[in-house]
């Protein structure tokens, strides 16, 4: 039986609310088994905690998106500090540097960016990653802090930029782009970088597979792009599961959880 870890999945967005439960219990029969969960911003930490701490195989990540750094206020990074103080999180997260989309503020997504690493630098936790267009100014940043590795959620980054992510104990994210035929950009990454630095992830309900294209992604997909990745390793389905699993939880640990209601 495959166990697949979905590294990046956003199951406690609204795009869930009607069919959650079945969504998951479907994921759990082709063995998703479990999924990390990132947060984007204070207003949806409560909901985030309170369905990982009831759902089996969900793990929070607490943080603040650099693409929402508009709603973010500088006593968020407060609260975030008593949340760490207060719930057992997986990682901190999402967290990063986008300069893809033009309107965010470069130094306002800094502030949050490095305040959370110091974060993660304090409470020793991994970070999850949301990088476009930056990656040499964070891998920059994350140079001086002393952090315990973490993932480059989505990477697009260049190889020679993988490698320095990797040099500092991260490991790098695919999902539904490996399903599409026309992206060898991220086909030759998934080939040529060591597979022990690649994890799979979904970031559901965004970034459909190809087969599910337009509509609203899902960590069940996560699937199509394991079997994608087979496709370009030239390897068993079954060996880059548990490869890739393996590698979720050297950044996670075991993810054993602690069910307080099954
Ligand atoms: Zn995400």
């Amino acid at each position: 039986m495959l166990e697949i870890i979905d590294t990046h999945c956003h199951i406690d967005n609204a795009k869930f609310k009607e069919d959650r439960q079945e969504v998951l219990n479907h994921c759990q029969k082709l063995g998703v088994t479990r999924i990390v969960t990132p947060a984007v911003n204070r207003s949806g930490w409560n909901h985030l905690l309170s369905l990982c701490d009831s759902t089996k195989g969900l793990y929070p990540a607490l943080g603040l998106h650099p693409m929402f750094c508009n709603d973010h206020s500088h006593n968020d990074i407060n609260e975030l500090e008593t949340y760490l103080d207060k719930h057992k999180v997986i990682a901190i997260g999402e967290i990063g540097l986008d300069y893809y989309i033009k309107g965010f503020d470069k130094e306002d997504q800094a502030y949050y960016f490095e305040k959370q690493l110091g974060l993660a630098e304090k409470f020793q936790l991994p970070v999850i990653l949301h990088v476009r267009k930056a990656h040499d100014p964070v891998i920059q940043l994350l140079r001086r802090f002393n952090l315990c590795g973490g993932i480059v959620h989505a990477y697009s980054g260049s190889k020679e930029q993988a490698e320095q992510y990797i040099k500092m104990d991260f490991k790098l994210g695919f999902g539904g782009v490996l399903t599409y035929p026309q992206s060898t950009r991220i086909h030759r990454l998934a080939k040529e970088l060591p597979l022990s630095s690649i994890v799979l992830e979904t970031d559901a309900p965004d970034m459909p597979v190809m087969d599910h294209k337009g509509e609203r992604n899902s960590p069940e997909y996560i699937i199509d792009s394991l079997n994608a990745l087979a496709q370009i390793r030239e390897m068993a389905i079954e060996n880059i599961a548990e490869i890739t699993t393996l590698n979720a939880q050297d950044i996670f640990g075991e993810m054993k959880q602690v069910i307080l209601h099954d």
